[in-house]
């Protein structure tokens, strides 16, 4: 379909028309699964590390929904680390104290070896990220955060990272495309985990960089292209496949996860139920710390204790049970990522465990 036409279309309509094969006679509904390493010499492609129609076809409509062009890649890390490659030696990156561990983990190796300076900063304070901001090379963000559910204001510390001259890139992987805009807020850079909300199935890794100038584009495509961190085809396959049905699987989590919350709430095995109004992602915090959350994560027969999250099929998990987790996410605090499923069966479910260990 032409961009032009794209423009008039709401987001959940984009995300199921968005990439497809022209409409002609016997032309396939979807873009095959291109399975080639190479291709014969003369044309825009050449070679499978450059370029790859069923990867076109994922780009075409995560790009549509999220207003600029968009790179994917093997893994959200990978793509984390394509924006990083954009921070000049010794350049100042601003990050919130509560990214996803593998970022804070990423942002600290690079410091560790001198590459990056690093700031980490409480994401939910505009006024303190706006004056971390000054003499920042990159401000970073995931918003909300995993997994302690801040929100940041995504336009007010674009402008002011923007007066200081940093680039701002956003984690959008907890809201997707179809909750929040980073672009449209005055963000440079939006990188997503396509691997949770975007597949959507707990079946796939890649991940992607968008990114409304043509010229940042074009260095992240490079990054990818050089670093050959390159998605399989048949993972941007099944990722597109997943971001087909993104509107109707996240309305249905996204109510699910409030009405949970509104159960949730006051439960006495609970000390703290943090939502921040939006999404599918709720943490709560039990009473008495780790040993009664992993008793809680241990009883249930729907809720699967897996770390993932994103997937049609409900999951939990204590964070701190990773030694990688900041210790200032509290120790009882288990995250769930709310799926589908029918709203009454989880709670029955969770219920159940949260009594037991009242
Ligand atoms: N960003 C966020 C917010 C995440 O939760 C994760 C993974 O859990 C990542 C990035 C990393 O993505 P991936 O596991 O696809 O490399």
């Amino acid at each position: 379909m032409h961009e032009a036409a794209h423009s008039e279309l709401h987001p959940d309509t984009l995300a199921v028309v968005a990439g497809r094969p022209a409409h002609a006679p016997d032309a396939p509904m979807n873009v095959p699964v291109h399975l080639t390493s190479t291709y014969v010499a003369g044309g825009d492609l050449e070679y499978g590390r450059y370029g790859n129609p069923s990867w076109t076809a994922f780009e075409d409509v995560l790009g549509a929904l999220e207003g600029g062009r968009c790179v994917s890649f093997s893994s959200g890390m990978a793509a984390i680390s394509a924006v990083l490659d954009l921070v000049e030696p010794g350049g100042l990156v601003v990050a919130p104290r509560h990214s996803y561990t593998g970022t804070v983990a990423v942002l600290e190796e690079r410091a560790g070896l001198g590459r990056l300076r690093v700031e980490f900063v409480d994401i939910a304070d505009t006024a303190a990220v706006a004056a971390a901001s000054e003499g920042a090379a990159l401000v970073w963000f995931e918003t909300p955060t995993n997994p302690a559910l801040e929100v940041a204001d995504i336009a007010a510390i674009s402008a002011a990272a923007h007066l200081h001259g940093a680039l701002v890139a956003v984690d959008n992987t907890f809201a997707t495309p179809l909750l929040q805009r980073p672009l449209a807020l005055g963000a440079d850079l939006v990188v997503h985990s396509a691997t949770k909300y975007l597949s959507g199935h707990s079946d796939v890794l890649m991940g992607a960089v968008v990114t409304a100038s043509d010229e940042r584009a074009d260095s992240i495509l490079q990054r990818r292209t050089l670093a050959g961190a390159v998605p399989a085809p048949l993972e941007a396959f099944l990722a597109l496949r997943g971001m087909r049905t993104l509107a109707v699987r996240l309305e249905r989590a996204q109510a699910n996860a409030q009405e949970l919350v509104r159960r949730l709430d006051g439960h006495a095995a609970l000390e703290e139920v943090r939502y921040p109004g939006f999404g599918a992602v709720v943490s709560i915090v039990v009473r008495g710390g780790a040993a009664p959350a992993d008793a809680l994560v241990g009883r249930t027969r729907l809720w699967v204790h897996a770390t993932s999250l994103g997937g049609v099929e409900s999951t939990f998990e204590r964070r701190r049970r990773w030694p990688a987790e900041q210790p200032t996410i509290p120790d009882g605090l288990v995250r769930l990522s709310v799926g589908i499923e029918q709203v009454d069966d989880l709670w029955r479910d969770l219920a159940g465990a949260l009594d037991a260990i009242a």
